[in-house]
């Protein structure tokens, strides 16, 4: 079945993985932004010279390119019959762009993915990982910080699309096949279900 989804998520709480997972199920492509972002930085693309100083300064990408980045990667073949995307949309104009985007093809978002988690649990989650890897930067105090940068920007993304009553929330603490099983169950109870 088609399925048109976005998959939103702090910062530790496993969105890349459970995108994955979600878009297998599918049989629809797991879109990332900054993944594309990093590649044509990495290949020295034009459109890569033009970011690698905005992601580098950690700023967005202006909406302009973000939004062309978009349209042509859904246009490709493997996304007509849907799509998972991560990482966007990421403003309020993103938003109503792909909205516009969708309408000219008579399609819409299904729903959007929201994983929650409890604050303390992801930060000591977190916490527990950079030791593991030995990564000093990552201290409770600037963990909290990005929780809370990504919980600012995400609210009015969400709130968007709660308006329109699409937001499935799936609480995102537990094992990976856990917290998959979860995100399941919560899209099949609203018509929307893997490898149909
Ligand atoms: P991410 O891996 O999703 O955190 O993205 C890495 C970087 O790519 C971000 O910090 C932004 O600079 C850029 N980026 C990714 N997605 C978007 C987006 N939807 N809008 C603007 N910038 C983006």
């Amino acid at each position: 079945m088609s399925a048109r989804l976005i998959i939103v998520g702090p910062p530790g709480a496993g969105k890349g993985t459970q995108a994955g997972r979600i878009a297998e199920g599918f049989g629809v492509p797991a879109i990332s932004t900054g993944d594309i972002f990093r590649k044509n930085v990495s290949e020295g693309t034009p459109l890569g010279v033009q970011a690698k100083a905005i992601m580098d300064a950690g700023n967005y990408v202006p909406d302009e390119l973000t939004n062309e980045l978009v349209k042509s990667r859904l246009a490709e073949a493997d996304a007509a019959q849907g799509f998972l995307l991560d990482g966007y949309p990421r403003t309020v104009g993103q938003v109503e762009y792909l909205d516009a985007l969708l309408a000219e093809q008579g399609t819409a978002i299904d729903a959007v993915v929201q994983l929650v988690a409890d604050q303390d649990a992801l930060v000591a989650r977190l916490l527990k990982r950079a030791e593991e890897q030995g990564r000093s930067d990552d201290n409770e105090e600037t963990i909290r910080r990005r929780q809370e940068v990504y919980t600012e920007q995400t609210a009015p993304i969400v709130a968007a699309y709660a308006e329109r009553g699409l937001v499935v929330d799936v609480d995102g603490l537990g094992g990976i096949d856990e917290v998959g099983d979860r995100i399941q169950a919560a899209l099949s109870s609203r018509g929307l279900t893997a490898g149909v």
